[in-house]
């Protein structure tokens, strides 16, 4: 029994954005790899220096740390019910190994969320993204601007651009999310449980209609 859900799509399709009001909806953990990984950074844990390379220049954490981290995530309490992922798999190695573990546990990914995003528009929408230093807070000057001039909402911290919203950083995420991450759709598509949903030009809201109808439709209420 559970929900396991995965979103896929590229970075700044909104994934993050999506996943987080599912987790309030239908009460499951919201599971973000980059989330984990930027808190051990920014809490200086030894696993965060290891990642911090990785982060600033967009590239993927190896498969190993990230696949352990998820299984040791995943085996919380909280988890019992299923979750949401974000950010995982990103590479066929994760998602196999991913298999494997849930295969050890009697369990499966019940849904593979596809949001299907240009380009172009992810270009425009990530180097718009503000962030929070102090709390990890992010804004958007396009869609979710702060309410005082590059300010957090939450503690008045002075926003930043993470070396990882910058163009040449997106264009690089972008080349690796072609080449390493989008394959992963086949492989969802060939279980069965992948459904695409259209973000080009969406507002978050009615990506999550249609959001909502596919989790109705795995057997959630
Ligand atoms: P995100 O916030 O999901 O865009 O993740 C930010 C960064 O964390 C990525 O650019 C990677 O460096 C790293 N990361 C997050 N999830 C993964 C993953 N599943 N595999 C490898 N690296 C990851
Ligand atoms: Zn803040």
């Amino acid at each position: 029994m559970g929900l396991r859900i995965v979103m896929l799509g590229a970075p700044g399709a909104g994934k993050g954005t999506q996943a987080k009001q599912m987790a309030e909806k239908y009460a499951l953990p919201h599971i973000s790899t980059g989330d984990i990984f930027r808190a051990h950074l920014r809490e200086g844990t030894p696993l965060g220096l290891q990642v911090k390379g990785y982060l600033d220049s967009g590239q993927l954490i190896p498969d190993q740390l990230t696949c352990a981290i998820v299984a040791d995530r995943t085996a919380k309490p909280d988890c019992k019910n299923g979750y949401i992922l974000d950010g995982f798999p990103r590479s066929l190695p994760q998602a196999e190994e991913f298999q494997r573990l849930l295969h050890t546990r009697s369990e499966n990914v019940d849904l593979a969320i596809n949001i299907d995003v240009t380009d172009t528009e992810i270009v425009g929408r990530l180097t718009a993204r503000r962030s929070c230093p102090k709390c990890g807070a992010i804004y958007n000057l396009k869609f979710k601007p702060p309410k005082k001039n590059n300010t957090c909402d939450l503690d008045g911290e002075t926003l930043i651009q993470r070396q990882d919203d910058k163009e040449e950083t997106v264009r690089d995420r972008l080349k690796v999310y072609h080449e390493i991450t989008e394959p992963i759709i086949e492989y969802y598509d060939r279980q069965g449980v992948l459904k695409t949903v259209p973000g080009t030009g969406s507002t978050p809201d009615a990506v999550f209609k249609k959001i909502e109808d596919l989790v109705s439709a795995a057997g959630a209420s």
